[in-house]
């Protein structure tokens, strides 16, 4: 039997936990969370995220302020607002919309972020607490899937978990959590020989590679927990990274596309928001 994994559900639930804490704590400190959304250019999917991070934010009681900056953006510009903004004693989350048009240095931007205002755990100072086994701002994509981990019961200590996906947005961190919760991992990535194999033998696969279809039924053993963080638009729909239909059966647990993963990340924005808001105003 396989268990569909229901990330809106779940992304829904932490949702409305997050608003009734922010409520309460609101009310103690005397202001609502704030978070700052960047976005530069006019990329259509980075438009799709943002409103649907402003909406997530408003539903959760935050102030939410999107900052729209033209396509021409330079990198002075955008360091000057994100001056502006780790200053600013209301705001208690930046996230910079990824990717930045080219002519912006994306590291300089994204390291100029104040670490206890980086609600996307991108910053090297929040890489390096994760990696020690410290507690701070996880990025929220791997953060949302050992949620899903943790909800559903799926225990990790022990378990032999394959990351397809290097990537410091999702890959490392990823490795880096299920590592924590005690998981035997092995990162798979684009010079990796034979991942099918190596799959193979895993308990838990995570599949982030960008490639639609990736994980097919030879990847994957009976009784497999498989998790698909692809996003991928072919022919005008959404699209995982792991063929569905053909590992469905083998697996214990898995998520769909779209309505797995996805709504989890932004659940867990919400999440780090909170977090930092009740750090900065020494709620914990
Ligand atoms: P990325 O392009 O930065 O990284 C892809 C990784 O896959 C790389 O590390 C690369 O080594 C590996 N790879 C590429 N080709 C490969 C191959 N042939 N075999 C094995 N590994 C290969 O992408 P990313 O930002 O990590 O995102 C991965 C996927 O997850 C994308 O589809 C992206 O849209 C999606 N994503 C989803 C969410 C969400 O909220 N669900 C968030 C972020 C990213």
């Amino acid at each position: 039997m396989t268990t569909i994994i229901d990330g809106k559900a779940l992304g829904l639930k932490i949702r409305g936990k997050i608003a009734e804490e922010v409520a309460e704590v609101s009310r103690k400190v005397g202001r609502k969370p704030g978070l700052a959304v960047v976005l530069v250019g006019e990329d259509p999917a980075s438009q799709v995220y943002v409103n649907m991070k402003e909406k997530a934010c408003l539903e959760a009681g935050f102030n939410s302020s999107v900052y729209r900056l033209s396509q021409s953006t330079t990198t002075d510009e955008l360091l000057n607002l994100i001056d502006e903004l780790n200053k600013n004693d209301g705001i208690d989350g930046i996230l910079v919309q990824l990717p930045l048009p080219e002519q912006i240095d994306e590291k300089e931007v994204l390291y100029s972020i104040d670490p206890k205002k980086d609600v996307d755990g991108f910053h090297p100072f929040n890489v390096g607490l994760l990696n020690i086994g410290e507690d701070t701002l996880f990025p929220c994509t791997p953060y949302g899937v050992m949620k899903i981990f943790e909800e559903y019961g799926i225990e990790l200590s022990g378990k032999n978990a394959v990351v397809i996906g290097r990537s410091n947005i999702v890959g490392k961190p990823m490795a880096s959590l299920l590592l924590r919760g005690n998981a035997t991992v092995t990162i798979c990535h684009s010079r990796t020989k034979d991942i099918a194999s190596i799959c193979k033998n895993a308990d838990i696969i995570v599949a982030a590679v960008g490639i639609p279809q990736f994980v097919t039924a030879d990847f994957v053993k009976d009784g497999a927990v498989v998790i698909d963080v692809g996003i991928n638009r072919v022919d005008g729909k959404l699209v995982g990274d792991v063929n569905y239909s053909d590992v469905f059966d083998k697996c214990s647990y898995i998520t769909p596309v779209p309505g797995g993963v996805g709504p989890m990340t932004i659940a867990m924005l919400m999440f780090n928001t909170l977090k930092s808001f009740k750090t900065r105003t020494h709620q914990y």
